[in-house]
């Protein structure tokens, strides 16, 4: 009977965990890696991988069949395009020391879009098929221009049959008049939020002035529109971090019960000021002491805490379809489905694409909002945005759950062939993975509770640790 190809890794119980390319996976010791190396499975082993799905009696039968759709069923598909990240200002009233935008002061004029920037922003938002739309407003800050978002939200409310609205502010000064803008029930707030307030002010604020204005609003915001309604992400120094229990107070105190870490970007102003190039084997022992920290405080809360990106990896583990991400797909394709226009008109297929073209090491524009779109140079891009034939994760048991990030490895590196256990997203993707199969295979019931919490289960399911003997 033919089996599927298997790819291995050794784990942390003298075990090896195999996976096929489907996601399917189970453990077995070196015994069974011999054998199943050299051909000469035995007939528990055959029954195994035929019941457990890594096998199948001839092309095009059930088995088969059923193997194909799960491994389809892992591709990404891009959609339509309709979610647009609008720059309106690249201006900001704060200078936090790792912004990955270069943003610049608030006073500099020529760093806004002007009428006719605006006017063909609505003409290009106007051409989409889509019905429903989300729209988030970066900068810069956003709320310095609340008379450009309010434009746009008018139009959108309008042109759309639903509309959504996301501000990422910093917070720092809200009137009256932007309070009544993000209290309407179509428009979400994103908010920084880098741990307690001393860490907070040393990475962003820097007087206690701002820092208690901050901090003031935050509550507001959480007070006026429900604590739903806001979301706040910690940026995190991995050579310098917050404990991880006073990182999760902070957020506790706010009531917000999903927690985003994320290390100081390699963008922008961050990659001139912070050592971020190379930071996965820090950034990976410090995120793990955070999930353990979650673990601990679940089994004892009745109001459960999770790492944002932590469970999205888990439930990509467990199923097909969580493809939310845009940092985590395969194939990765950028450019459809959401792309960026810059303060300046220009269209980038990312957030991240936009800063790497803003510093001048590689311009990944895709044209602008008055010509339209041209995808030379991102199709060429995107020719390698999939891990599918990678020369290296084709042997990971990891590939069906990961996926690629050229930006990424292009802004660190300046070039997307490196071997892939040398860069940085592959270096924190396998550690995500090792993590979530040790806890996956763990007796520990305060384990176990935090993954049933997560992964949406009223409790553990057991067969989800599949083991050949
Ligand atoms: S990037 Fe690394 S972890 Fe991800 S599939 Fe490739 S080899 Fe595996």
């Amino acid at each position: 009977m033919p089996i599927v190809p298997l790819k291995f890794r050794e784990s942390d119980d003298d075990l090896l965990l195999f996976a096929d390319d489907a996601g399917g996976y189970f453990k077995s010791d070196s015994k069974f890696l011999h054998r199943y190396a050299l051909g000469r499975l035995e007939p528990s082993d055959i029954r195994f991988l035929h019941d457990h799905g890594h096998g199948f009696e001839e092309i095009g039968d059930l088995a088969y069949s059923g193997f194909e759709h799960r491994f389809a069923s892992r591709q990404y598909v891009p959609h339509e395009l309709d979610y647009i990240i609008l720059v309106p200002t690249l201006r900001c009233n704060l200078a936090c020391g790792y912004c990955q935008v270069s943003r610049v002061n608030e006073n500099t004029p020529g760093f806004d879009w002007d009428e006719k920037t605006i006017e063909a922003v609505l003409r290009f938002l106007g051409n989409l098929a889509t019905r429903k739309i989300k729209i988030e407003f970066q900068g810069g800050e956003p709320l310095l221009r609340l008379d450009i978002i309010k434009r746009v939200r008018d139009y959108c409310r309008v042109k759309f049959e639903e509309s959504e609205f996301v501000i990422c502010t910093n917070l720092q000064d809200v009137s009256f008049e932007a309070w009544k803008l993000l209290e309407q029930p179509d428009v979400f707030t994103s908010t920084s939020l880098d741990s307690n307030p001393l860490t907070h002010q040393f990475q962003r604020t820097i007087t206690a002035e701002k820092t208690n204005t901050f901090f003031k609003n935050l509550a507001a915001a959480v007070e006026k529109l429900g604590p739903g309604k806001v979301s706040a992400l910690p940026t995190i120094n991995p050579h310098n971090p917050p404990l991880p229990q006073s990182v999760i107070d902070t957020f506790l105190d706010f009531g917000i019960r999903s927690i985003y870490l994320r290390p100081v970007n390699y963008q922008g102003f961050a990659r001139r000021k912070f050592d971020a190039r190379a930071s996965a084997k820090i950034w990976n022992q410090y995120h793990s002491s955070f999930i353990d920290a979650l673990v601990e405080l679940n089994w004892i809360s009745d109001q459960p805490v999770e790492e944002y990106y932590f469970v999205h990896c888990l439930r990509r583990v467990l199923r097909a379809g969580h493809n939310g991400h845009v940092d985590l797909r395969n194939p990765n394709l950028v450019g459809y489905g959401y792309l960026v226009i810059d303060h300046d008109g220009e269209l980038y297929p990312t957030d991240e694409a936009r800063m790497v073209s803003r510093i001048g090491q590689f311009d990944l524009s895709m044209g602008d909002v008055h010509s339209g779109l041209s995808r030379d140079t991102v199709d060429a891009f995107n020719a390698e945005a999939l891990n599918n034939f990678h020369p290296d994760c084709v042997h990971c048991p990891y590939q069906a759950f990961c996926g690629v990030d050229l930006v990424d490895d292009l802004s660190r590196y300046g070039r997307i062939d490196l071997p892939k256990h040398l860069t940085d997203f592959c270096q924190r993707h396998t550690y995500i993975f090792d993590k979530i199969f040790s806890m996956i295979y763990s007796d520990d019931p305060k384990v176990r509770k935090s993954l049933a919490i997560w992964s949406g289960s009223p409790r553990f399911d057991g067969s989800l640790a599949k083991v050949h003997r």
